[in-house]
């Protein structure tokens, strides 16, 4: 398939804007860009995709999502609203996860990945929770992944709250989908996975051993880490020990581990993340909704912290969760000269792509570069200011906005073309999902009260 007529953006190291190259891609990679003329001979037989003068990119990676969140969409707490995120846990996410099973918890993915495609976002690491159905739940949402073509690196929510059987499936199965993935055909090597463990406030030191000892050879852990102050006096009331301390302390920390938000780490912790090679995942839209407060993103990665950019299941479109990052720290600081677009460029593009490399080793994501697998976006987007590839931070950031994405490629197929779902069915989807509705609610709502 040869791609012509298009504004090609690499998101190289130094980024480049490419006029008049078109690009050559064979199966599921890119295997030539170059200039238009020279590959139209090259090539004359490929089928030809005119992007019309689209920007034609790198699919976005979101490093923390989660899918199973769906239903509390437009869904009504009740009783007194939650004053802050422990209630929010209590009132809201704990009763919702368990009032998921099997078809709800499908449901609850293929939305979020109907949403994925439409806004251009093509890889998502999803933290999942279901507890009253954990043993196969994240086979369903391979499955639902693999239906849609996205890509998606998994994990189960280990957690202690609903009692030590649930805490041994919840291990069981994380251990049982790694094994199953690490052969790298889940979903044709798309699906991948990882170890997820809720958050060290729920865990208890036996769990966290039990978790590391079942940890296959390689794998890393999915973790959040002080989203709130409760974790880290919950952390220091149980062992003497900050969160990020007591993870060290168990082995959870390293290169393959991912620990989303950081909002009330410490400097010691900061330094460890950074020693240890952990992944930090920065959701601003969740922490304001929250009301958690802000974590230290520029000084994290001045310490060298490798920062990423997660949505926290908020809507599947990065560039909101960008436009969030950029102005938060400006009016948490109360100084515009905060968070720099390069910042953002930072954690959302490169951090985001180094770290869906550990999960996908044999091949390059998140940059159009010869060789790279073939997971692009079509942009319809034509500035009316000069656009270089030195200001594109900031056209994406007061200039782009998701519904502009056209057409989603992964792997070298469109999942959608000239806005047109090829591989999920929105409309039924959608009914299924509301069909479902009234069920989810109401056992939210016994569990709720
Ligand atoms: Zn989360």
């Amino acid at each position: 398939m040869l791609i012509v007529n298009a504004k090609l953006v690499t998101w190289e190291r130094e980024n480049r804007i490419l006029d008049d190259h078109a690009v050559y891609i064979e199966e599921d990679r890119i295997v030539e860009i170059g200039p238009q003329a020279e590959l139209e001979e090259t090539y004359h037989e490929a089928e030809v995709v005119d992007a019309a003068g689209q920007i034609v990119m790198p699919g976005n990676i979101c490093a923390h999502t989660h899918f199973y969140g769906a239903y509390a969409r437009g869904m009504a707490i009740p009783g007194n609203p939650p004053k802050d995120f422990p209630e929010i846990l209590e009132k809201l996410w704990w009763p919702l996860d368990k009032a998921l099973d099997e078809e709800s918890v499908r449901a609850s993915a293929l939305v979020h990945l109907v949403d994925a495609i439409k806004h251009g976002t093509t890889t998502l690491f999803d933290h999942h929770a279901s507890p009253n159905f954990i043993e196969g739940s994240l086979d369903v949402i391979a499955d639902a992944v693999d239906e849609s073509g996205l890509r998606s690196v998994l994990c189960y929510e280990v957690t202690d709250r609903d009692g030590g059987q649930k805490a041994h499936q919840g291990i069981q199965e994380n251990v049982d989908f790694i094994q199953k993935a690490a052969g790298g055909e889940v979903a044709g090597g798309r699906v991948r996975a990882t170890f997820g463990l809720h958050a060290s406030l729920t865990l208890s030191d036996e769990t966290l051993s039990m978790c590391r000892q079942a940890q296959p050879e390689g794998a890393g852990f999915h973790i959040h880490v002080a989203e709130h102050e409760a974790d880290e006096y919950d952390s220091q009331y149980k062992s003497g020990m900050r969160v990020v301390d007591r993870l060290n302390a168990f082995g959870i920390l390293g290169p393959r581990t991912i620990v989303a938000h950081g909002v009330h780490i410490d400097f010691v912790e900061a330094r460890l993340l950074a020693e240890s090679g952990t992944w930090l995942t920065h959701q601003p839209r969740s922490n304001m909704n929250n009301g958690v407060g802000v974590a230290q993103i520029e000084n994290l990665m001045r310490l060298g912290v490798n920062v990423c950019l997660g949505n926290d299941g908020f809507t599947q479109d990065m560039w909101t969760e960008w436009k969030t990052a950029y102005l938060l720290h400006k009016v948490w600081h109360t100084d515009p000269r905060r968070m720099n677009g390069l910042d953002i460029v930072q954690m959302g593009v490169y951090n985001n792509a180094a770290l869906a490399g550990v999960f996908y080793p044999d091949m390059q994501l998140g940059r159009l570069v010869e060789g790279a697998a073939a997971d692009l976006i079509f942009v319809d987007y034509h500035p009316f200011t000069p656009l270089t590839a030195g200001n594109l931070p900031w056209h994406i950031i007061f200039g782009f906005n998701e519904s502009m994405v056209t057409s989603t490629m992964v792997a070298g197929k469109f999942l959608m073309r000239d806005r047109e779902l090829l591989t999920l069915d929105e409309a039924a989807i959608a009914a299924e999902a509301l069909a479902l509705a009234p069920d989810v609610w109401s056992r939210y709502e016994a569990f709720a009260s």
